[in-house]
């Protein structure tokens, strides 16, 4: 029996697993699919010789994140891709945002409230290395840049709508909504403006990269990583109940609030159990992935050069999506992220052809199909898209679920990220990972600091697990 287990191979559960390894601990990873990644697997889903990332696709977070990157994963094959262009995005008859690597070119198109732009994230990219460490780390009260972290609180935390006020121009509203959305919740939620302002930091500092290949490359080489410091990783083992395993041992999930209540239930203390009974679950993402015949025929040419691209128009337009979706209602013209990697890395897709990876945001549990006001979104931007397709596929929040059950209901951060729960997540302790009175530890995105591919839920929770249990 090995030191520790981690039930689940997610990019935290094996971030948790090599932070042990790399200390002398011996772990076992156990994973209820055919291989490891969670949501960080790339697969052929529309056309042989199409690879789709079925989840994640966008990279900023695990580029800046400090775990992922004193890692030695290049060795293990991970090749990050910079498409030319962050994230652009689109606007009917007039001019569209961008934001460039560079941030006075991002100043430049942003016209009038360039200096405002300037002003909101000029302090941080300069000071990103220090900010980071805070950002992506548990609550604290005294943060180890504390007023660095003050100035970043004053501005972010606060709704994206307060937020957006400061710019004059559509053009910069929009941009900014296109940013805020990846939180997924409307925007007069307080810290919604901060998930913005990260986003944006990020595309001038780290930018927002591909793995060459797919997001699988992640995992694939943390795995490899985590076999070469002794690690043991058993594939196709779901955990049900922790009846086989001796009371003493130290246990990781990198799952869920409400899968954990279902494996260990009995074995929780009942006020911590309660807790985690109360566990809010935010809206879930419709997923359509598509092979097309020729690149996207963007009207506005920066999108034809940007990897990602944010649909859904004008600020209040993404807005009123936002609402929709937490108020329980599907948006006929829907926000809409768009990831166009075969553009820039040539495995995606076989010669001439493309892959296009997108999502809209609905509400937790819905069975609507969402692919016709997807495709109307991409159609608005680009007349003559749907001429392209030649493949899709389209898995709705149950289909997500099926595919990995941490997305609860389709909401793919592991919880709500509203401001009640973004810091000390899942049950409001100072120490979030550990589970009180047991040896059992949460190394999942229902950890801070919550969802995208960052692992650094893991490295906390197995830095916890070191402190007070070798
Ligand atoms: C459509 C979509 C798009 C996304 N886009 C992005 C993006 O562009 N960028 C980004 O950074 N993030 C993105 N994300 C979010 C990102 O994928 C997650 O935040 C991240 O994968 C969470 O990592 P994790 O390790 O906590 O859990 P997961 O990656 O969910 O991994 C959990 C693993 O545990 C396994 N497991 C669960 N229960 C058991 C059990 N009982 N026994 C054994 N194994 C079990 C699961 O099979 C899974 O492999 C996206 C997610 C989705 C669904």
């Amino acid at each position: 029996m090995s030191d520790a287990i981690i039930i689940g191979s997610g990019p935290n559960g094996l971030a948790a697993a090599i932070c042990l390894a790399q200390q002398g601990v011996s772990v076992t990873v156990y994973e209820k699919a055919e291989t490891v990644g969670g949501g960080t697997r790339t697969q052929e889903l529309t056309l042989p010789g199409f690879r789709h990332d079925v989840c994640s696709a966008i990279h900023p977070l695990a580029k800046a994140s400090p775990f992922l990157q004193s890692l030695p994963l290049e060795d293990y094959g991970l090749e990050w891709i910079q498409p030319d262009i962050p994230v652009a995005h689109p606007l009917k008859g007039q001019q569209g945002g961008a934001l460039f690597h560079s941030l006075d070119e991002t100043v430049a198109r942003l016209g009038r409230d360039g200096n405002t732009y300037r002003k909101l994230v000029e302090p941080f990219i300069d000071s990103w290395e220090e900010l980071l460490p805070d950002i992506l780390a548990p609550f604290s009260p005294i943060p180890s840049n504390p007023i660095l972290m003050a100035r970043f609180g004053f501005r972010g935390l606060r709704s994206a709508r307060g937020l957006a006020k400061r710019f004059e121009t559509p053009r910069a509203r929009a941009l900014f909504a296109g940013l805020a959305g990846h939180g997924i919740l409307p925007f007069n939620k307080t810290a919604t403006a901060a998930i913005g302002m990260v986003l944006g930091i990020a595309a001038h500092t780290v930018g927002w990269p591909y793995p060459k290949g797919g997001s699988h490359s992640i995992t694939q080489a943390m795995a490899a990583y985590l076999e070469s410091l002794g690690g043991t990783i058993k594939t196709n083992v779901e955990i049900t109940s922790l009846d086989d395993f001796p009371e003493e041992q130290v246990i990781l999930f990198n799952t869920t609030p409400r899968q954990i209540l279902d494996i260990a239930g009995p074995s929780l203390p009942s006020s911590y159990a309660q807790k985690l009974q109360k566990f809010k679950y935010g809206c879930g993402v419709f997923k359509l992935d598509l092979a097309l015949s020729s690149p996207i025929p963007w009207e506005d040419d920066l999108c034809r050069q940007a990897g990602t691209v944010h649909l859904g128009g004008t600020f209040e337009e993404i807005a009123l999506s936002e609402k929709d979706a937490a108020n329980g209602n599907h948006s006929e013209k829907p926000y809409v992220l768009v990831a166009q990697q075969s553009l820039f890395d040539e495995q995606r897709a076989p010669d001439g052809k493309h892959t296009c990876w997108t999502y809209c945001h609905v509400p937790n549990g819905s069975t609507q199909d969402m692919t016709e006001p997807i495709l109307n979104q991409i159609e608005r931007f680009a007349p003559g898209f749907r001429d392209c397709i030649i493949g899709q596929h389209a898995m709705n929040t149950q289909a997500i679920q099926a595919y990995n059950p941490n997305y609860i209901g389709g909401d793919i951060n592991g919880g709500m990220q509203d401001i009640t729960q973004l810091f000390t997540r899942p049950a409001g302790l100072f120490d979030p990972y550990h589970i009180p009175k047991t040896r059992y530890y949460i190394c999942s995105s229902s950890t801070p600091p919550g969802g995208g591919v960052h692992g650094m839920c893991g490295f906390h929770a197995a830095e916890s697990a070191l402190r007070q249990e070798f």
